[in-house]
């Protein structure tokens, strides 16, 4: 038998939001838990239960301590993480025109260029969703094809959400 690895020691290089990583939270009364979602973070954070990872592999599998809780929750953007995401977590400086390839201007759901002039990079759009909808009601679809890179951006949004 063998230890379990450590997540915290591979920093960054541990892959926590890889869709085949299998979490299991052990709590003090042993019972054991598997998946993840909202409360892992909080009950492992304050020492309810203890985190484990299997991290499948082609040939074998390995098991791992989620002990770097912090890495953690940044992977699944419990806590913001400017690095991962490209964002600062501040207002955003962002102006948008409609998309010069959009034939459907007038339609609910338009693609726009997104400028970003706070010096932001996004990485993230999830991230970047959440945040402009909280600071500018923007409804950004983030099931919808998006890129770019530097300070200029494409994405689709609902055309009567976006504010000027
Ligand atoms: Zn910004």
């Amino acid at each position: 038998m063998q230890e379990p690895r450590s997540a915290g020691a591979m920093d960054t290089e541990f892959p926590y939001a890889l869709r085949t990583m299998c979490y299991i939270e052990v709590a003090s009364d042993g019972s054991v838990r598997w998946g993840s979602g909202a409360g892992t973070y909080k009950r492992a954070l304050a020492g309810e239960t203890r985190l484990y990872a299997v991290w499948p592999g082609e040939w074998s599998s390995h098991l791992f301590v989620i002990d770097d809780l912090d890495q953690y929750a940044r992977a699944f953007g419990i806590v913001h993480d400017e690095t991962r995401t490209g964002l600062a977590d501040h207002q955003h400086q962002a102006r948008w025109a409609v998309h010069p390839t959009e034939d459907k201007p007038n339609g609910a759901y338009i693609t726009i260029n997104v400028q970003l002039d706070c010096g932001c990079k996004i990485r993230d759009l999830k991230t970047f969703a959440t945040q402009m909808r909280q600071q500018q009601g923007w409804n950004i679809a983030t099931s919808g094809g998006w890129g770019g890179g530097g300070e200029t951006y494409y994405m689709r949004a609902r055309r009567k959400s976006l504010t000027t």
